[in-house]
C-alpha cells in the first residue's frame, strides 16, 4: 500500500515551479497523477501514482511524502484528514484500573486519538468525502473493545474530561479568578479537596493571567478531576511542574485510575515510567501518518522506545538507540574556569536568594534544579550585571544570553526575518547549520510566521536563538517544555556540543531528569522556600548534585536491568530504604 502526503503547511505553490507535477514521468505522459486543486495546491492520485519519487526529492520545501505502508494496515485507518492529508491507524483503548500511557513524537496523531476516542470527532475511517455515521463506526469494529468503548461514548453514557497541552493559553479562555473556574466545575471532589491535593490556596484568589506557568498546569489539573466524568485524558501534565510536583501529580492521576478510564500524553519519560501500567507506542511520520502499536508494559515500552526498534512489529524508528550510563561521567575537567564568584546574597521585598561560592568552567554544562521561584533567575541577573547583589559579588560581569521559560512569539515577521534582524552573520555560518538548525529541526520552519508555530516548534527555535547570540554564558529556563522525548534527546545533546565547541558555557533549569542527564556535566542546585527563600549550592559534580538534589525531594532511582535506565523507586520499597541510607540516589555504582 502506498500514500501521498502533502504537507499543507510546507507546500508554496507560489514560490516554486510546481516541480511535483512538472517533472512526474506519469504526467508527462498524460496520466493526471498530480494535478492543481481548487486551492491553489497540487493534489496526488495515489492510485496513479508509480511511487518513483520524484516529486518527494524535486519538492523544494520538501511539501510531498510518498510512503510505502504494511498492506495489513490498510483496512485499519481510523481517520484521515483530506485528500492527500494525515492519516492515523489503529486506536488505543483506556481501561479502568489502568493508566493508559501515549507515547511517540510531535505531530504523529496523539491529540487526533483523543478527540476520536472522546467523540469529538466521528473516525471517518479514511472516507473522508464521505465519511460513515456512527452506526457505521460502530458496526465495523463490532466484537472489539473499541466498540464497547466508542458504544459507550456515542449513547451518552460515558463523558470525557481533558487537560489541554498548552496551558498556558487559559488565561485568554477564562478570564476572572481561580476560585470562579474551579467552583463551576466541582463534581467528582469539593474544590477545597483539590486546592490541598494540588497546593493552590495560595493562588486560589487570583487571576489566571497572573499565574505562572506551574501554577496555571496545577490548575488545569484541579479542573480536570474535579469533573465527574468516566474517561479523563491527559496532554502532557507535567510541563512547567518541579519534581516534586511532578511525582505528585502522576499520584493524583494513578489514584484517579484506580475507578476511572485515564489516558496519558508525557514525554518526561521518567514520569511517563513512574505514572503508567501500559504504553502505547506510535510510530510513523510527522505530518504522513501515525500507528498506535500494540499496548506494552511500561517498563518494555520505555525500553523499546529507546532501542528504537519494535520488534514485535519489525519497525526502526530511530536509527541508534539512547543509553544512560549508571556510573558518574569521571570528574576529570581539563577546562580552566569562566568565572569565580564569592557568595551572593539577594534580596527584595519578600524574598531572599543566598548563593554559595562557586565557579563555573568554560565549555561546561551546568543543570540546574530546584523549585520554580527559588532565585534561579536572580542569581543569572547577578551574573549578567543587571541586578546588584546585596551582599558580595563578582568582579567580571560576563554576557549572558537568556531563554526564559515562557517564551513569547511577539516578533511579527516569519521565523528566518527574526534570525536575520538579530543574529545574522552566525545564522549563515556552517556551524549554525550543522550544529544547532540541523539537530533542532528547524529547516522547515523559517518561512513559518513566529504567532503560527506549536509549541514546541517556537521552544526550538527560542533555543536556537539564544544559542545563536554571542555570550558567555547561556541560561535556558525550562528548554524541555513542549518537545518530545527524541526532540528533548536531540536538545540536550546540542546544547552540550555547541558549549563544547564554543567553549562557552550554560546554565540548564529544567526538571525533566532524563534530559537533566543527558544535558549535564555539573549540577547546581537550589533549594529553600519558594517565593520566601532560596539558597543555590554548587556546581557539584553529578553524584554529588544528582543525591543532594533527589535527597531533598527523597526520591531515589534504581536502575533497569537491561538498558541501565534511571527508574522512580516506589517510596519504602526494599531498594527506596537501602539506597537512601546509603546516600546514593542516583547512581548505583
Ligand atoms: P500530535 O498530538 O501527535 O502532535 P496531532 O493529532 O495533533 O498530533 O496531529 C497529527 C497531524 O494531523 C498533524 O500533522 C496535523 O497537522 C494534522 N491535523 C491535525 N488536525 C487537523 C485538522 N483539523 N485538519 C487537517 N490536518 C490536521
Ligand atoms: P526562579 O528563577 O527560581 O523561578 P526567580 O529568581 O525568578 O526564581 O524569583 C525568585 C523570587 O523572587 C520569586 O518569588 C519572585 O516572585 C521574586 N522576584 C523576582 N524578581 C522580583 C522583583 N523584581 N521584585 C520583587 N520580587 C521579585
Amino acid at each position: 500500500m502506498r500514500i501521498a502526503v502533502l504537507l499543507q503547511d510546507r507546500c508554496q505553490p507560489k514560490k516554486c515551479n510546481i516541480e511535483c507535477m512538472k517533472y512526474c514521468p506519469k504526467v508527462r505522459t498524460g496520466v493526471q497523477t498530480v494535478v492543481m486543486g481548487e486551492n491553489g495546491k497540487p493534489e496526488i492520485t495515489e492510485g496513479l501514482c508509480a511511487g518513483c519519487g520524484i516529486c518527494v526529492h524535486k519538492c523544494p520545501f520538501e511539501a510531498v511524502k510518498i510512503i510505502g505502508l504494511p498492506d495489513e494496515l490498510e483496512g485499519e485507518i481510523m481517520h484521515q484528514y483530506g485528500l492527500n492529508g494525515f492519516r492515523l491507524y489503529r486506536l488505543p483503548v483506556p481501561k479502568v484500573g489502568l493508566v493508559t500511557g501515549i507515547l511517540g513524537p510531535n505531530g504523529i496523531g496523539k491529540t487526533t486519538a483523543f478527540r476520536l476516542l472522546s467523540g469529538a470527532e466521528i473516525p471517518n475511517l479514511g472516507n473522508y468525502e464521505n465519511p460513515p455515521s456512527k452506526e457505521q463506526v460502530l458496526e465495523k469494529f463490532s466484537g472489539t473493545e473499541l466498540h464497547l468503548f466508542l458504544e459507550k461514548v456515542y449513547a451518552g453514557k460515558t463523558k470525557t474530561s481533558l487537560k489541554p497541552q498548552y496551558v498556558d493559553k487559559l488565561p485568554s479562555v477564562h478570564k476572572g479568578v481561580v476560585r470562579e473556574l474551579l467552583e463551576k466545575v466541582q463534581e467528582r471532589m469539593s474544590m477545597n479537596e483539590a486546592i490541598e491535593m494540588l497546593e493552590l490556596k495560595d493562588v486560589v484568589d487570583r487571576s489566571l493571567g497572573e499565574l505562572s506557568g506551574g501554577e496555571l498546569q496545577r490548575v488545569a489539573i484541579a479542573a480536570t478531576i474535579l469533573k465527574e466524568s468516566d474517561v479523563y485524558f491527559f496532554d502532557e501534565p507535567s510541563s512547567y511542574l518541579d519534581i516534586y510536583q511532578r511525582i505528585k501529580v502522576a499520584r493524583i492521576i494513578q489514584s484517579l485510575s484506580e475507578k476511572k478510564q485515564v489516558v496519558v500524553i508525557e514525554h518526561d519519560l521518567a514520569i511517563l515510567d513512574f505514572l503508567a501500567d501500559n504504553i502505547y507506542l506510535v510510530y510513523g511520520s510527522q505530518g504522513a501518518f501515525g500507528v498506535f502499536a500494540q499496548p506494552r508494559q511500561v517498563r518494555v515500552a520505555i525500553n523499546t522506545y529507546l532501542d528504537g526498534y519494535m520488534r514485535e512489529e519489525n519497525i526502526r524508528f530511530r536509527d541508534t538507540s539512547i543509553v544512560f550510563e549508571d556510573r558518574p561521567p569521571r570528574s576529570s575537567w581539563q577546562s580552566v574556569s569562566l568565572l569565580d564568584y564569592d557568595a551572593i546574597e539577594c534580596s527584595y521585598p519578600n524574598f531572599k536568594v543566598r548563593v554559595e561560592a562557586g565557579s563555573i568552567r568554560i565549555g561546561e554544562s551546568v543543570g540546574v534544579v530546584g523549585p520554580n521561584a527559588i532565585g534561579k533567575t536572580t542569581f543569572v541577573k547577578v551574573l549578567a550585571g543587571v541586578l546588584q547583589p546585596t551582599l558580595g559579588g563578582i568582579q567580571n560581569n560576563v554576557k549572558v544570553s537568556y531563554k526564559p521559560q515562557y517564551i513569547n512569539p511577539d516578533f511579527d515577521g516569519t521565523v528566518m526575518e527574526m534570525f536575520l534582524v538579530g543574529v545574522k552573520d552566525f545564522f549563515q555560518s556552517g556551524f549554525f547549520e550543522s550544529e544547532i538548525a540541523h539537530p533542532l529541526m528547524l529547516k522547515h520552519l523559517y518561512e513559518k510566521k513566529l504567532e503560527n508555530l506549536s509549541g514546541g516548534e517556537l521552544q526550538r527555535v527560542a533555543i536556537a536563538l539564544c544559542l545563536s547570540r554571542d555570550a558567555d554564558i547561556y541560561l535556558l529556563d525550562e528548554p524541555s517544555a513542549y518537545l518530545d522525548s527524541n526532540q528533548r534527546m536531540e536538545t540536550a545533546k546540542t546544547i552540550r556540543r555547541v558549549m563544547e565547541k564554543r567553549g562557552r558555557s550554560a546554565l540548564v533549569v529544567d526538571h525533566d531528569i532524563y534530559f537533566l542527564d543527558m544535558v549535564s556535566d555539573s549540577m547546581m542546585v537550589f533549594s529553600g522556600s519558594p517565593g520566601k527563600q532560596g539558597l543555590g549550592q554548587g556546581p557539584f559534580d553529578m553524584r554529588q548534585g544528582m543525591n543532594r538534589f533527589l535527597k531533598s525531594v527523597d526520591v531515589t532511582f534504581r536502575r533497569d536491568n537491561e538498558t541501565h535506565r534511571p527508574r522512580i523507586n516506589k517510596p519504602n520499597s526494599r531498594l527506596d530504604k537501602d539506597q537512601k541510607e546509603r546516600g546514593e540516589y542516583y547512581y548505583s555504582s
